[in-house]
């Protein structure tokens, strides 16, 4: 059996891990601090140094065929070059040469947000479904789309920016510069945002109390657990973020017809507080015959989606995915 290093390049940790060309299992999963902040050299010395005790650890070193990375991007999947990574700090970075080259092996790079999709394809969530549409939870909010079972990268490997859909034309202003994108409401800081102006327009909230007075702390992991313990304030910035992300969903939903959209991050914490608003508000605005055959679903691989999808994307590449 041949064996794949897969890499997941996120703004702050690193994971590796030895993966079975046949999706079998996943060995010698390992994760590192990125420390962008020491610059590009540093990161990628992490990189191959993280991706050489995966395949230590892993006990199929020797069986190793080649290295495939999910990175932030915009980024070029031919020449594996990272063009910018805002939160890397990286300009025109030939990541996948550098790695690859330091490893001795042959290496592809796609986007991490296609990779966590294809990973949660090809053996998470998703498996088996012909077309599936994932989004990806965090600091942002990173999407991929899979059609036929191959990632669809658009002309020039931009598609599946899904965090970045407008859903409100006059409305909060995103990082990427542009207002009202989904990742404005719905990403982690914004549902902590959201919490924040909330309870400094006076609602009547146990969060204060929960951050020690410090709003601050305020993260949405922290309104997460208000509204498990049946906070309304809470509860209400929860559904609020179901709203949104329902738009979001059921714009993937008429334009893909997918089978599965997969929601992958820490968000899926809020469990059916979550997931059931959502899946009424996709109802309200979605086609009935395309709602009818989506199943919206939690990641099921939390922490090694993008492992196993960057490795998938090597195989796919290189042999074939069977
Ligand atoms: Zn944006």
């Amino acid at each position: 059996m041949r064996y794949i290093i897969g890499i997941d390049v996120g703004g702050t940790n690193i994971v590796a891990g030895t993966v079975a060309e046949d999706g079998s299992e996943i060995l010698g999963v390992l994760s590192e601090p990125t420390k962008a902040e020491e610059g590009p050299d540093a990161v990628v010395g992490r990189i191959v140094e993280l991706a050489r005790a995966s395949m230590a650890e892993s006990g199929r070193g020797r069986d190793v065929a080649g290295v495939g990375i999910g990175s932030p991007g915009p980024l070029n999947t031919t020449t594996g070059v990272v063009l910018l990574t805002p939160n890397l700090g990286w300009v025109n970075m030939p990541l996948r040469d550098r790695v690859a080259g330091a490893l001795g092996l042959p290496g592809t790079l796609d986007n991490d947000a296609n990779c966590a999709v294809f990973g949660e394809w090809w053996r998470g969530a998703a498996r088996g479904a012909k077309h599936v549409v994932g989004l990806t939870i965090g600091t942002g909010i990173g999407g991929g789309i899979v059609l036929n079972g191959d990632i669809y990268r658009g002309a020039s490997d931009i598609a599946g920016e899904i965090g970045h859909m407008t859903i409100d034309s006059t409305g909060r202003r995103c990082k990427c510069g542009n207002y009202g994108c989904l990742e404005a409401y719905a990403s982690g800081p914004a549902i902590a945002a959201r919490a924040v102006e909330g309870i400094e327009a006076g609602a009547d909230s146990t969060l204060p109390r929960l951050v020690g007075g410090d709003l601050r702390k305020v993260t949405a992991q922290v309104v997460y657990d208000a509204a498990h313990e049946g906070d309304e304030f809470a509860l209400e910035v929860v559904r609020d973020t179901a709203k949104f992300l329902g738009a979001g969903v059921a714009n993937i939903i008429n334009i893909f017809n997918p089978e599965v959209v997969v929601i992958c991050g820490g968000v899926t914490q809020a469990g059916d507080k979550l997931f059931v608003p959502l899946l009424s508000e996709v109802k309200r605005r979605a086609f009935k015959p395309a709602v009818d055959v989506c199943r919206i679903l939690p990641g099921e691989l939390p922490g090694t989606a993008g492992v196993w999808g960057a490795a998938a994307v090597f195989i796919k590449r290189t042999w074939g995915l069977k």
